[in-house]
């Protein structure tokens, strides 16, 4: 199912999120879908992103593709977060949404709960007062609104090389109502070096097999096992499967 990609100019970042996009069934499902058939799709996104010069981070690279995608693909990625605020007599009232292609953990290993996750992250309330009784809000929550088809996660390569898990199993709860959505580990492209240099590569199922490859520009190789976190670890991607 994977095809070896060319490096053609420094393009490895290319050729690995190429192969980890491809390994996504929601994606072809929509081009399959749209255009019947996703023989040129590695070509697409490669050119898509090598007309950026200078993009040399695989996940900068992919923000540009999913910002520049067609609006169904650009939906298979986003998460809507929305904040709310509480104040101390109890009033909640909605602040904003936000909208996010990339998660970016800041605790590894990512939990099996990204929306415990993003409630932590408690956005600053100084100063703030309620709407409705003009007290201190005492509480500014993020709770997940939307979550996407597929999660893309962002391991820091650069600070964080301490990674010793994932789940290939990830249970996202929605909010309301209490239901939860089941996701599994589709792709993980892994760098090795450093911030300005080094090699990228992908490590991707095939969803036809669920046979694992890895995808290192014109070498195409069969991994016998599933993979497991390195330190090399650096961009994961979940489909969600129900
Ligand atoms: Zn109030």
């Amino acid at each position: 199912m994977f095809k070896p990609q060319n490096n053609i100019s420094a393009n490895c970042w290319a050729n690995s999120l190429a192969q980890a996009l491809y390994a996504q069934p929601h994606i072809h499902d929509y081009l399959d879908s749209k255009y019947g058939y996703t023989n040129n799709f590695g070509i697409a996104i490669n050119n898509a992103t090598l007309h950026h010069s200078g993009q040399q981070c695989a996940h900068e690279a992919f923000q540009i593709f999913v910002e520049r995608a067609e609006q169904p693909i650009q939906q298979l990625f986003e998460m809507v977060t929305e904040n709310i605020n509480t104040c101390i007599n109890g009033h909640k009232s909605h602040i904003r949404d936000n909208s996010y292609f990339l998660l970016f953990p800041t605790i590894p290993p990512p939990t099996q709960s990204l929306n415990d996750y993003l409630v932590k992250r408690n956005p600053s309330i100084s100063g703030a007062i309620c709407d409705t009784c003009s007290h201190p809000i005492r509480d500014r929550s993020e709770i997940l609104r939307r979550v996407s088809k597929i999660i893309t996660i962002v391991l820091d390569k650069f600070t964080l090389k301490t990674l010793t898990t994932f789940p290939h199993i990830l249970d996202i709860p929605t909010h309301p109502p209490q239901t939860k959505l089941q996701y599994e580990l589709t792709a993980v492209v892994e760098h090795s070096g450093c911030a300005y240099s080094g090699h990228y590569w992908a490590i991707c199922k095939d969803f036809t097999t669920s046979d694992w490859y890895v995808c290192n520009d014109t070498s195409i190789s069969r991994l016998p096992h599933q993979p497991q976190p390195s330190p090399e670890s650096y961009l994961l991607f979940y489909s969600q499967v129900a």
